[in-house]
């Protein structure tokens, strides 16, 4: 397996400072599945190559998996000594850690500067076809070369599965190695190691920065993670919540002091529940608690319930509200599970009041009538607090391209919000009044909707 990294930049051997390994040596890195060997076949000034050879020992492997009862012979014969695959992301992330981390002491400038790279990895198997490699690398900003490997020169077999793949583009040296790290796997789509219980947080760590704006997030965060539904789940809500971060970084920031758009919208979401005289409110789809944590400081209120699909986000709620370190009283004013608002629950009903605060937005158009079935047909609160971002609003936001979050499925304008409110009213016996959160633009209206729905 084979890896060369080039670069152009001048002088070219600054790739050794980069990557913490000199030019003139020969470095050999032992990993669990075999060995790692670092050279450079080219060092001068105007161009140099530094090569990451990895050979993997499949007995070796077979034998350190002490975990796995599959003692079949494809553990031993296999295509691994030859194809560059999850393997060689590891043997990267390892032994190009620092570089990795986007240090270097001697070059920090240049460490955070993008240089013109050329990455090459002469056999890749590559699940899905080129047109793969194409779709994961070029949003990225990498011109991508994919080359399919024909199953034997001479006999017309067609196509192996595997391409040879070269991306040049100018990206920064850190960026380019936790791309790989993350997308090898995910081309490879066999990982060939232990999966931990850290593997969300290491897609995240390597995955935080570019990922979140990439088009096919969910299909790297699911191969990335073997298909585990769970883990995936996790994931794009936590990438989710990374973005309300984009969210507020975008927001216009209007001439003296500035309030997040979220914080706004807590206040208007309280201010609402105030006017209703709501002693009992479940906040569907709480994410990681902040509104209830505001919530909880209400003496008003009686109960206080937070409901999330994902266990990442409730026990980040949990955390969030010390309820290890509650008082007993306090504590039972309060409760957090786990729970699907397109499944029918009895626990979602017997409200004064529900929070859906930016939630729907979040649910594929196809399942939002489950959504409203349970939650207005058979949970049936005195009252429906729901949140959703305006989209006419989107175009104030500098640099925003597609919706406002990435895990967004849709974002309705007001005349959409409008007709989906009375509609839904007229289906469930509800009465609707609509206001916005946020600062009004004129032509475009306040970047948040608010619909406060009274059970007729
Ligand atoms: N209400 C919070 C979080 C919004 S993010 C806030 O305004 O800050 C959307 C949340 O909805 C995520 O936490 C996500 O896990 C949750 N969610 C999405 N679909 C869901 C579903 N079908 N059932 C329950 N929760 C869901």
């Amino acid at each position: 397996m084979l890896l060369t990294i080039t670069t152009t930049h001048v002088p070219a051997t600054d790739l050794g400072h980069l990557l913490h390994k000199h030019p003139d040596r020969v470095q050999e890195f032992r990993q669990s599945f075999g060995t790692a060997t670092v050279f450079y076949p080219e060092a001068d000034d105007r161009r140099c190559t530094a090569a990451l050879v990895l050979d993997v020992d499949p007995v070796r492997m077979a034998r350190s998996r002490t975990k796995s009862a599959d003692f079949s012979l494809a553990q031993y014969v296999n295509d691994r000594p030859y194809a560059a695959s999850s393997l060689l992301g590891v043997a990267l992330a390892d032994v190009f850690s620092t570089a990795r981390a986007g240090i270097c002491k001697s070059r920090q400038d240049l460490a955070d500067t993008p240089i013109p790279l050329e990455l090459a990895i002469p056999v890749l198997p590559c699940r899905g076809g080129s047109d793969v490699a194409h779709r994961l690398f070029e949003p990225l900003g990498w011109t991508v070369d994919a080359v399919p490997i024909p199953l034997d020169d001479d006999l017309d077999w067609g196509d192996s599965r595997y391409v040879r793949l070269t991306l040049s583009g100018t990206v920064r040296l850190a960026d380019a190695l936790n791309q790989l790290h993350v997308l090898l796997p995910v081309l490879d789509e066999s990982k060939h190691y232990w999966q931990g219980a850290d593997e969300v947080d290491k897609l995240l760590r390597s995955g935080g920065s570019w990922l979140l704006e990439h088009p096919e997030r969910e299909l790297i965060t699911r191969r990335y993670l073997a298909r585990s539904d769970r883990l995936t789940a996790d994931a794009l809500v936590r990438l989710a919540e990374l973005g309300d971060d984009v969210e507020e970084a975008l927001e216009p920031e209007p001439s003296g002091r500035r309030v997040a758009l979220n914080v706004q919208r807590h206040d208007a979401v309280l201010a609402v529940l105030e006017e209703l005289g709501a002693r009992s409110v479940i906040d569907l789809g709480c994410g990681g608690g902040r509104l209830l944590q505001r919530l909880v400081e209400r003496p008003g209120l009686d109960r206080i319930t937070g409901v999330d699909v994902s266990s990442t986000s409730l026990r980040v709620a949990g955390r969030r509200l010390g309820l290890e370190r509650m008082a007993e009283r306090q504590a039972e004013r309060i409760t957090l599970f786990q729970g699907a608002l397109t499944y029918t629950d009895e626990r979602f009903a017997g409200y004064d009041a529900a929070v859906l605060m930016e939630v729907v937005e979040h649910v594929d158009p196809e399942r939002l009538p489950a959504i409203e079935r349970v939650v207005f047909g058979q949970a049936r609160p005195a009252a429906v607090v729901l949140t959703t971002p305006n989209s006419e609003y989107n175009d104030r936001y500098d640099g925003l391209a597609g919706f406002r979050h990435p895990d967004h499925r849709f974002e309705w304008s007001r005349a959409e919000f409008a007709t989906w409110c009375e509609r839904v009213c007229a289906e469930h016996g509800y009465t609707v009044e609509i206001r916005g959160i946020g600062d009004v633009d004129p032509d475009r209206g306040a970047p948040t909707q608010l619909g406060v729905f009274r059970r007729a």
